[in-house]
């Protein structure tokens, strides 16, 4: 339903009508495990057991799938368990294409996990289209994206890569979190698969963590949803109810954290204890020009080096007043975290390095507080070291 208005309105209707028996605006949390049945075998809707299905959940699977432009979504306890369910869709033998510069726990998931089940994957700069078809073998099964990457920011043109994995007949799953459905359709761009972590831009608020995947193609819906419900990592009524609430305000966030992160990125780069900003936004971001055909906008994620090495990164991370020093992103409160101690240390050191992860970079999740008040937060923080 509403999947012909614009975005803004799908984000509050899409997936939700009242609820038919009491006119409740708001999706019920159906904090049900099973439905009593007339007679054996007979269900009154589609429900028998919520490990397999439950309305709360229904609500905000056609909600997501509505703001992606997809026709299913299959959510997740967490964005990993919708990533092991991808890779359930693969067998012993098969290989994959992995962008280098991929979040710490994707990578691990498949460098310890599925590689001990014999499936084998490639990590490769994908924003150089020679290396990443050199990526492919004859086993190539899946390629697996996110853009911009976690934490370099780097952007990958989907188009091209989805093209590539066509050719090679590898079904292409792009990690949309950093984007949200409002600034990136990589399914219009030729992906088969979108996947998110609801814990971050989705939640929006840091309280829930989440994941979805949404896909056009009925028959890999159909596998995903029988993975979902024979693996079991579904999310409970509570949670989808919590998502449903951050989608409706999803379009006035997403832009308020592009605003802010505008605005603070410039402010960084022309400040002298920082070395380099990196944000899809600015003209001096290496694929700048990818970013502005494929993204609406540039999100709310900026890395920076600082001038100086470890220490003076501790220092100033530690005199933050307003922006909190954490790990995960995308919620209304600013967040900071220091990618090779806390979000990427499960990447060896030597690949961490040559991404550019080094002891001076810092990660801001730029939040929705008033922009000056960042700005004066990071101006006092930096002025101590
Ligand atoms: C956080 C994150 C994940 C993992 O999601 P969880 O909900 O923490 O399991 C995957 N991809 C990206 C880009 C993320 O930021």
């Amino acid at each position: 339903m509403h999947d012909n208005k614009r975005i803004a309105t799908r984000c509050i209707h899409a997936g939700q009508s009242p609820d038919p028996t009491t006119g409740a605006i708001m999706t019920p949390i159906y904090q049900t495990s099973t439905y009593a049945q007339p007679s054996p075998g007979v269900f009154k809707g589609e429900y028998d057991y919520s490990r397999s299905a439950n309305p709360t959940r229904t609500a905000l699977e056609a909600n997501l799938a509505s703001l992606e432009g997809g026709k299913h979504g299959i959510t997740f306890s967490s964005g990993l368990a919708a990533l092991d369910a991808v890779m359930h869709l693969l067998s012993s033998g098969d290989h994959v294409v992995l962008c280098d510069d991929v979040y710490g726990g994707t990578y691990r998931q498949l460098n310890t996990i599925f590689r001990q089940f014999g499936i084998d994957f490639t990590r490769v700069d994908m924003t150089d289209l020679d290396a990443t078809r050199d990526a492919f073998t004859d086993k190539t099964k899946l390629v697996w994206m996110e853009t911009p990457t976690n934490p370099m920011l780097k952007v990958i043109d989907i188009e091209a890569v989805a093209a590539l994995g066509k050719e090679k007949g590898a079904l292409v799953a792009v990690d949309n979190t950093f984007a949200t459905p409002l600034l990136q359709s990589p399914l219009k761009l030729g992906a088969d698969i979108v996947s998110h972590s609801c814990t971050k831009y989705i939640g929006g608020h840091s309280d829930v963590v989440g994941g979805a995947l949404i896909v056009s193609d009925d028959e890999l819906g159909q596998r995903l949803r029988y993975i979902q419900n024979s693996v079991g990592a579904v999310p409970a009524p509570m949670d989808c109810f919590l998502l449903l609430r951050s989608t409706k305000t999803l379009h006035v966030r997403v832009e308020r954290h592009c605003q802010n992160a505008r605005k603070i990125a410039d402010w960084l780069a022309d400040n002298g204890k920082v070395e380099r900003v990196f944000y899809p936004g600015r003209e001096d971001h290496p694929q700048h020009a990818v970013a502005a055909k494929q993204m609406s906008d540039f999100g709310g994620m900026i890395t920076a080096h600082l001038k100086g090495g470890i220490e003076q990164s501790r220092k100033f991370l530690e005199s933050l007043e307003v922006i909190s020093l954490a790990e995960s992103l995308g919620g209304v409160e600013s967040l900071i975290e220091h990618p090779a101690i806390m979000t990427h240390s499960s990447v060896d050191k030597d690949a961490r390095e040559a991404l550019g992860i080094t002891d001076g970079l810092i990660r801001l999740s730029v939040g929705i507080e008033d922009v000056d008040d960042l700005i004066g937060d990071l101006d006092q923080a930096l002025g101590r070291i």
